[in-house]
């Protein structure tokens, strides 16, 4: 695809939203903003399509909408947001500022979330379906980071020990193959301070998935810890990962020693960018990514990280910031839509000069990368 046909495609299929005094946004944008700001959530929601569609009063399920387009967004409850979910016309709908802005739809009802494994462990509080395809695991083994009292300033996960046991998750993993559509897997936990400890944990999950029977026909992406001993990595495409992401979350070095401290202490950049260039050089093109929280600098500077890994094949991947009461730099404010349009342009303009294509089916909940990458096909 050209410039020039992008230009045409930007300017014209992108869907746009009028947000109250927000303004216009289209659907990347749109989504930018609930993330960041919630939505107060009607009990009249719950009760209406609780039945019938997956959604939960429950934060715990990470309950996400389609907006009119399609995308798929996280529905975070946030009573003070200026966005509402109420029913109208017997739809749900959403508004800004009480202003209409879209109709809405959820993804099919699933008894997920009411669910054990046979050792007892409740699927709820341990995994997530996100998007229509896959299940995550958030936080599978604990953070030693934060353990020692060096946790990331936008980070909701705590302390916690010990790993979730391996055949639970692939238990769960085979569940949700068989009945909620899902082909794809997202393993994440903790960071660790030589990725030798997660070492074993990983290993045995991707062994226990791949011996559990789960028909998983899209991906298995595995959050890590850039490892000082770089076969650890070699090891977890052999057992199955299909993409690795180490991440550096924030590029501006300043802000990310306050803002991810156990990030720049111990795993540092530079172990980072090791581990990812080392993926990109042994395995090719998008078998790398590396996430940013969005919103917690400048957009300069993640152009910067986001450029030096791009060109080396790395897709820099992002995830919307998602304060909710907890302060990052002793703020709370979210960007504006002006803000979040020059990075979704920025990403645009990189993902299609290095021709990455992000994973993530129809789109993950809180990350917008993929979304970015469908809106220009
Ligand atoms: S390294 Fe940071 S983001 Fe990752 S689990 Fe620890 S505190 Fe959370």
């Amino acid at each position: 695809m050209n410039a020039t046909t992008y230009n045409l495609y930007r300017e014209h299929a992108w869907p746009t939203f009028r947000c109250g005094n927000i303004g216009q946004a289209d659907a990347v944008e749109l989504k930018c903003l609930l993330v960041s700001k919630g939505v107060r959530v009607d009990g009249e929601i719950y009760e209406r399509f609780g039945n019938t569609y997956r959604i939960n009063p429950s934060p715990s399920t990470c309950n996400s909408m389609k907006l009119s387009d399609g995308t798929n967004v996280q529905l975070t409850d946030w009573p003070s947001s200026p966005f509402r979910l109420k029913v109208s016309d017997g739809k749900p709908a959403l508004f800004c500022e009480e202003e209409f802005v879209c109709y809405v739809t959820f993804h099919p009802y699933s008894d997920f979330y009411s669910q054990k494994t046979s050792s007892g462990l409740p699927f709820i509080g341990n995994a997530v379906l996100q998007g229509c395809d896959f299940v995550s695991f958030p936080y599978l083994w604990h953070c030693e980071y934060a353990a020692a009292g060096k946790p990331c300033q936008f980070c909701f996960n705590k302390p916690q020990s010990p790993a979730v046991p391996y055949s639970d998750v692939a238990e769960i993993v085979r569940y949700a193959t068989l009945h909620d559509k899902v082909n794809s897997v997202q393993l994440t936990g903790g960071s660790t301070f030589s990725g030798q400890n997660e070492h074993r944990h990983i290993v045995s999950y991707l062994n226990a998935i791949a011996n559990s029977g789960a028909d998983l026909t899209g991906e298995i992406l595995l959050y890590i810890t850039p490892p000082t001993h770089l076969a650890y990595i070699d090891e977890y495409f052999s057992l199955g990962a299909s993409r690795i992401a180490c991440s550096i979350e924030v590029w501006d070095r300043e802000k990310a020693q306050i803002i991810t401290p156990g990030k720049s202490q111990y795993a540092t950049r530079e172990r980072h960018l090791n581990a990812l260039t080392y993926i990109a050089e042994t395995y090719g093109n998008n078998k790398a990514f590396c996430n940013f929280v969005i919103g917690l600098e400048s957009v300069e500077t993640l152009k910067e990280g986001a450029t030096w890994l791009a060109r080396r094949g790395i897709i820099p991947s992002a995830s919307v910031w998602m304060p909710m009461g907890r302060a990052v730099m002793g703020s709370l404010e979210t960007p504006d839509v002006t803000y979040f349009r020059r990075v979704k342009e920025m990403l645009s303009d990189l993902y299609i000069r290095y021709n990455l294509s992000p994973a993530g089916g129809c789109g993950l909940n809180v990350c917008i990368e993929k979304d970015i990458s469908m809106a220009r096909i």
